[in-house]
């Protein structure tokens, strides 16, 4: 993984500091990719998969380099990920650019640059930390060296020759007088895959999210645990609850049904929120109000507030009616839950990120 973001990054970087966290702890971390890892030698996207859990790794090095991004000297840092098998990663292809079995990068969040040339967005420099050679575990002591001028250890990470890889020193990234080059070879010793100790192994969590509960003994179904996401355990897809009706798993079709009660509406009309409710369309939010309009029939009368959501994705209805002439409203609220329950309504979630 090759990741930048806009400027100089410190070891107290929010997300800088998570990683060496796990690094100075030995505490395995869950690697995900979207579609933007060259590396990952399947179709994320065209599969409509956002992203791909790559599994636990641990972090086998860290250190600092400088690079040139946009014309600036800038320092990085970075991470060698080893799969905790031992091995290389399952999804690792032999003929890869990188003849590395490994995974290394940089933090910025481990969000990759985008296409379009858009920087990741990064967090000021806050704490005050500790160098890298004083925070970390055990090592191959034949890979490191202790600088004289800072007296703090470094791998040795390319073939050219050991350089002080300690950001704060005079001596970092120099090697024979001057900076290494743009383009290094790394050093076979460096790329070697480190066992996973089996004393943490033991410790080691499933990371599969359990599953879900469907049928809560109050049979409330609308709180926030039911708007989550599941893992499908036929097939390991992760799916969000797109559904009303059930959890769904969006590859193989395994579904969850959710068995929840009728809420009858008089259970809804004595709960405050505190809040007092009052109607605002923010002109830049695209919305359009249209004039309210009234209705009525042999049962009921009232009115009728229409907003028109832009780019024609639909409108939302607000009625109002005489406080006395609720009845037949309350129905319709129970006979819509009835209708959402079975599946005959079709209410869908989706990412905001999806709707256009
Ligand atoms: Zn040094
Ligand atoms: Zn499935």
């Amino acid at each position: 993984m090759k990741l930048q973001g806009a400027g100089n990054q410190t070891a107290g970087d929010k997300s800088v500091r998570a990683l060496l966290n796990n690094y100075e702890r030995g505490l395995p971390l869950v690697l995900l990719v979207d579609h933007k890892y060259t590396h990952f030698p399947y179709d994320l996207r065209g599969s409509n998969i956002s992203y791909a859990v790559l599994g636990l790794y641990f972090i086998a090095h860290a250190w600092a380099e400088r690079e040139i991004v946009g014309g600036k000297n800038v320092i990085r840092y970075k991470f060698a990920f080893h799969w905790i098998d031992n091995a290389d990663p399952w999804w690792w292809e032999k003929d890869n650019s990188m003849d590395v079995a490994m995974a290394t990068g940089s933090s910025d969040e481990l969000v990759y640059p985008s296409e379009d040339g858009g920087l990741p967005r990064r967090t000021p420099e806050k704490d005050r930390v500790e160098p890298l050679s004083k925070r970390r575990p055990s090592r191959d002591t034949s890979l490191y060296s202790s600088c004289r001028q800072c007296g703090i250890d470094s791998p040795q990470v390319f073939a050219i020759g050991w350089t002080c890889l300690n950001a704060t020193c005079v001596a970092f990234w120099t090697h024979a007088g001057t900076s290494p080059p743009e383009e290094c070879v790394y050093n076979t010793q460096f790329l070697q895959l480190l066992p996973f100790p089996n004393n943490l192994r033991e410790e080691l969590k499933d990371i599969r999210p359990s599953e879900p509960m469907t049928a809560p003994r109050d049979g409330i179904t609308t709180i926030k645990s039911f708007t989550r996401g599941f893992h499908c355990q036929n097939c390991g897809r992760l799916s969000c609850r797109f559904k009303w009706q059930q959890w769904e798993c969006s590859n193989c079709g395994q579904t969850l049904q959710v068995q929840g009660k009728m809420r009858p509406a008089n259970e809804l009309r004595n709960i405050h929120s505190g809040i007092a409710l009052k109607e605002y369309v923010n002109p830049f939010s695209g919305i359009r109000r249209l004039p309210r309009r009234t209705f009525s029939d042999k049962n009921i009368s009232g009115e009728i507030d229409t907003f028109e959501l832009p780019d024609g994705s639909g409108n939302i209805y607000h009625v109002k009616t005489p406080a006395m002439r609720l009845a037949p409203l309350d129905e319709i609220f129970l006979e819509y839950q009835k209708q959402a329950d079975r599946g005959e309504l079709l209410f869908r979630r989706w990412p905001l990120r999806s709707v256009r």
